[in-house]
């Protein structure tokens, strides 16, 4: 089923060839996604076995994000993958024994595996699951604005291309972005941010460094809304407000907690709180649920309900990668190339890439900071840096 999708993105710039010093406000774009059709319990544990099995022949690993499927979370912890948040899922299969790489996810995730895996073959239920930030923050409009302010530092979120990376001089997640801004504004270092305006204007009010921000944002959380937020919280006196800090500032002003996916875990299983609101994708709460059982979890409003709402509170492209298409992919490969489901990236640029996630990594290294957790059912290992 092919689902039409709108979102923001910043405006393309007319003027590339002349100073573009500001970012472009952002109007309104269309793309797609290709969401699965809903499948029985029945063909769901059929296909969940099928996977094991193809999995277990193959010298393969599958790694999945906490935005994917449930199915497909089960189904990496069960063969020895792991979920995790993007970069964790790119270190747990860079430090893999196996030589195939399954990426559950949406393709910059899989671009990443292959950037610190470039020997391995990186392979994708489906290549066009895709991330409106990505989307909208394309390679030579971005080099253009970057050319117009070359005394800034820039850093980029970990949802952009390959190409944004090269481009970059820093890469950064949403668990460690906001420690190393503050380390480059105590170096006096300008910032160009991009491509999320969200998380971008918290750590700028955070860290009171000189920002510049990409108007980009991300489809899902830009949908949740401060004022009905409100509302639930009244209606849920004693919940903690658990925010990803893609959404809106008014949604964060009200959270308990801010942090990226593994954190925000975390800190549901930390807490005394029995109760939490969460505003992120909805997916996350199978692994909030199984790693803090017992404790209830709501989900944070959007801008409105099916017909009337562009994501609902799930990723369109996350929503891409289904059980059916991991078992295609999988048996595919049994009899040699996938093309179709293969992640490439041209070596050289991903060895320019490669430079701004090593300085994160170095910098998560030099300040002390644990790899992020692999979630499992038994519990948190604690925060994660990436
Ligand atoms: S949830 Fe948002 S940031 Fe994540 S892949 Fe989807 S559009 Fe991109």
């Amino acid at each position: 089923m092919l689902q039409t999708i709108e979102f923001e993105r910043p405006a393309p710039l007319d003027n590339a060839d002349g100073p573009v010093c500001v970012p472009p406000a952002p109007i309104v774009a269309q793309a797609w996604a290709r969401v699965p059709e809903p499948l029985s319990t029945e063909r769901r544990q059929e296909l969940r076995q099928r996977a094991r099995d193809l999995l277990a022949r193959r010298d393969a690993v599958l790694v999945a994000h906490y935005y994917v499927d449930s199915d497909l979370q089960d189904l990496a912890e069960e063969t020895g993958g792991c979920v995790a948040d993007s970069l964790e899922m790119a270190r747990f299969g860079r430090d893999h024994a196996a030589q195939t790489l399954i990426v559950a996810g949406v393709r910059f995730m899989g671009e990443t595996s292959k950037i610190l895996s470039p020997d391995k073959r990186v392979l994708m239920p489906d290549l066009d699951a895709t991330c409106s930030l990505d989307l909208g923050c394309p390679v030579d409009e971005f080099t253009a604005f970057c050319d117009a302010n070359p005394d800034r530092t820039v850093v980029v979120y970990a949802n952009t291309s390959a190409a944004v990376k090269a481009r970059a001089d820093w890469t950064v997640t949403s668990s460690i972005g906001l420690e190393i801004v503050k380390h480059l504004h105590a170096q006096g270092k300008k910032i160009l941010w991009a491509p999320d305006r969200h998380l971008g204007g918290y750590i700028q009010q955070q860290t009171g460094a000189d920002m510049l921000l990409w108007q980009g944002s991300c489809l899902v959380h830009d949908e949740f809304k401060g004022v009905e937020l409100e509302l639930l919280r009244q209606e849920h006196p004693g919940a903690k407000v658990l925010v990803h800090p893609e959404s809106p500032a008014a949604v964060v002003a009200q959270a308990d907690v801010v942090g990226s996916t593994s954190q925000l875990i975390a800190a549901a299983v930390k807490s005394d709180a029995t109760e939490f609101i969460v505003a992120t994708d909805k997916a996350i709460l199978h692994k909030m649920r199984a790693a803090a059982p017992g404790k209830h979890f709501v989900e944070a409003p959007t801008a409105g309900n099916s017909a009337t709402c562009k994501s609902c509170a799930h990723c369109p492209w996350m929503a891409m990668n289904g059980l059916e298409g991991l078992v295609r992919l999988l048996e595919a490969a049994e009899h040699g190339a996938v093309p179709d489901h293969e992640i490439n990236v041209d070596p050289a640029l991903g060895r320019e890439a490669k430079v701004a996630i090593d300085r994160m990594l170095d910098f998560a290294a030099a300040h002390a900071r644990k790899p992020a957790p692999a979630f499992t059912s038994e519990g948190s290992q604690g925060f994660g840096p990436a």
